[in-house]
């Protein structure tokens, strides 16, 4: 049922074809000439006869074109063979010889068995091994007695608890996730607890993150904590060679689920069957893949929650995914599993350095800021490398020494993607992003910050500011969106205010502002210019939505100077408002410099207490 003994089944037939007629031929060439020549030996006609003279054959038989005969040589008999001459003394010769005339040829026989050995075993064999092979490949498809009928059995790997091992406890960090996480166990392990009032779980729960950050170590997790089947497939799995295998796997993999239930279901990498359908294809090419997910859709629908079937998954690219997975029902949790902050990159350290002898003088908390923007899996190799360098040079444990150099040797391989930001780069973006949160906190409407972070993202921005309304605000006044506007060009103003230049971190937030701003123009009507003309249309709403422009040219040319001009208000504004909080500004920026993370309460906490007088002097040298 594994996938390796697939692959002879993949080999066309006259590949097949090909060797058995090699084989054959070989074999021809080694065992038929032998078999017949062994026996007989062959001389010429000149030592035929002088063996003839001296007395020394026994037995010889003439036929049309040969001659067979026996020679005794000290006591063994030797078949021989000559070629036949016209020579009509040749009976009387043999006559006076004492040889007697009778059946020598030992072929009749050895032809026989030659044409055995040569042809007959050789096709024999191979249509045994033919027959076996395919037997072999409608096993290793169809799973079972059932051949050809049950093609697509899912190959999931049912771990139990003992096969993965694996704990909470060795997943350091992604405190967020761990606690979603232990719910879901708790649940599988007291139901009734949870049926008791009413309470479902939710169906499916999706890992979203980076690579590397431990998202299929947390599945595994799950599987280890709750001790109940854990079924883990991979979604480039479904994706086979036989159209209509994949949902035919879905449909196996649930209905093994719900025999083994209460269970979990893991699906790592769902991105490869769960991408976006595109609307209205022409080209239709992707129909397996359309299918699959159709069929894992479908079976989300249909089972019931309450039996205690959870299915987790994991991708690094929910920005892909189809819309139709992520509604409430199917995958409605999202756990996201962030790369981790400084004090996540220490306890991950600690964590694999239990497996490795260390000095006790390694310093944890340094490598960890060394290593800033390091996913798990790269802190993991970091502690490794270390330990191979400690062998390396003969030592018995490894040394703070041993830790910064392999850094390096990580760092360097990753450097080029552009994740780990250098200290200069990080200040930059410290500042960008306290620049977009004191905006956002200065303007009375805006929502305050929840919690800023400047550890890369996946999207590819450097820093985040995440606020707290982001949902659930449906209307929104022109101030408001305008408030929007200025504290996303908050980031750029900041670096302005304190750099004096300005870097490319700010594009999305360019995006972003524009987006705000030309809406407000040309679809809310909030411009004197336009009043209530719509100018854009939208349409594909449900599909990420598509505007299309309707207005004559002039309208267009006037629409795009009136975006600008709203933006460089705001700007002004953003500038303006850090111009008059530059302490507060240094001061967070340095907080945040430091500990790559700040929350909504500790930027509160900094902005409503009045700066001492000395820290402002300090804050004027982090410039330099
Ligand atoms: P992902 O599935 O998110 O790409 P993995 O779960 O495969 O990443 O992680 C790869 C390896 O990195 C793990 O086996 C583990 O050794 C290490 N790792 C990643 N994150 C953590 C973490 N939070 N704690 C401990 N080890 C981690
Ligand atoms: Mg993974
Ligand atoms: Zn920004």
């Amino acid at each position: 049922m594994s996938v390796d003994n697939k692959k002879p089944g993949k080999r066309p037939l006259y590949v097949y074809t090909l060797i058995a007629v090699v084989v054959i031929l070989i074999l021809n060439m080694l065992v038929l000439p032998s078999v017949q020549e062994k026996a007989v030996e062959k001389t010429d006609y000149s030592t035929f006869l002088s063996n003839v003279d001296r007395g020394n054959v026994s037995k010889a038989e003439i036929q049309d074109d040969y001659i067979y005969y026996v020679v005794r040589k000290n006591g063994v008999d030797t078949i021989c063979k000559t070629v036949r001459m016209e020579d009509p003394q040749l009976v009387d010769r043999l006559y006076e010889a004492g040889t007697s005339m009778e059946a020598v040829e030992p072929e009749k026989q050895s032809i026989l068995l030659s044409l055995i050995i040569g042809y007959v075993m050789p096709i024999a064999i191979f249509i045994l091994l033919g027959r076996w092979l395919s037997k072999k490949m409608m096993n290793s498809m169809g799973g079972g007695p059932g051949g050809m009928m049950s093609f697509g059995k899912s190959n999931a790997k049912v771990y139990v608890k003992s096969s993965t091992g694996i704990k909470f406890t060795d997943v350091a960090g992604e405190d967020e996730a761990k606690e979603l996480l232990s719910e879901i166990v708790d649940y599988l392990h007291n139901p009734h607890k949870y049926t008791e009032i009413g309470a479902s779980m939710p169906k499916g729960a999706l890992l979203v993150g980076p690579p590397g950050t431990g998202k299929t170590l947390l599945a595994k997790a799950v599987a280890g904590e709750a001790e109940v089947p854990f079924f883990s497939i991979s979604g480039s799995e479904f994706v086979e060679m036989f159209v209509g295998m994949g949902a035919a796997k879905v449909r196996d993999l649930f209905q093994q689920a719900n025999e083994k239930a209460p269970c979990i279901v893991f699906i790592d990498e769902i991105d490869t069957i769960g991408k976006k359908r595109d609307n209205g294809g022409i080209t239709g090419g992707n129909d397996e893949r359309e299918q699959t997910l159709n069929q894992l859709l479908t079976e989300m629908d249909g089972f019931d929650g309450s039996k205690g079937v959870v299915i987790l998954a994991a991708t690094n690219r929910p920005d892909s995914l189809d819309p139709a997975l992520l509604r409430p029902g199917r995958f409605d949790r999202r756990i996201p599993v962030e790369l981790p902050d400084l004090k996540g990159r220490e306890e991950i350290l600690k964590v694999h350095a239990k497996k490795i002898k260390i000095a006790d003088s390694v310093r944890f908390e340094e490598i960890a800021k060394a290593a800033a923007g390091a996913s798990g899996a790269e802190l993991a190799n970091i502690v490794n490398e270390a330990a191979l360098r400690a062998v390396r040079d003969g030592r018995k444990f490894a040394t703070q020494a041993d830790f910064e150099e392999s850094i390096e040797v990580v760092i360097a391989g990753y450097q080029k993607k552009n994740r780990v930001l250098s200290n200069k780069e990080k200040l930059i973006v410290s500042y960008h992003e306290i620049g977009h949160a004191l905006v956002a906190a200065k303007q009375t409407d805006s929502a305050p910050v929840h919690k800023i972070t400047i550890i890369p993202r996946t999207s590819g921005a450097l820093g985040y500011t995440m606020q707290v309304d982001e949902q659930e605000h449906f209307l929104m006044s022109k101030e408001e969106l305008e408030n929007k506007i200025a504290t996303f060009t908050g980031g750029r103003a900041a670096e302005e205010l304190i750099f004096h230049s300005i870097t490319t971190g700010a594009s999305n937030d360019i995006e972003q502002a524009t987006k705000i701003a030309r809406a407000m123009i040309s679809r809310y009507g909030m411009s004197d210019d336009f009043d209530m003309v719509a100018m854009e249309s939208m349409s594909n709403q449900y599909l990420g939505g598509d505007a299309s422009l309707s207005c004559s040219f002039e309208t267009q040319t006037l629409l795009d100077k009136k975006v600008v001009e709203l933006v460089r208000r705001q700007h002004e504004k953003a500038y303006k408002i850090l111009q008059d909080n530059i302490d507060k500004l240094h001061e967070l920026a340095k907080f945040l410099f430091e500990h790559e993370t700040i929350t909504g309460e500790e930027f509160m906490k900094i902005l409503n207490t009045p700066t001492p007088a000395i820290e402002a002097e300090e804050n004027t040298q982090v410039q330099a």
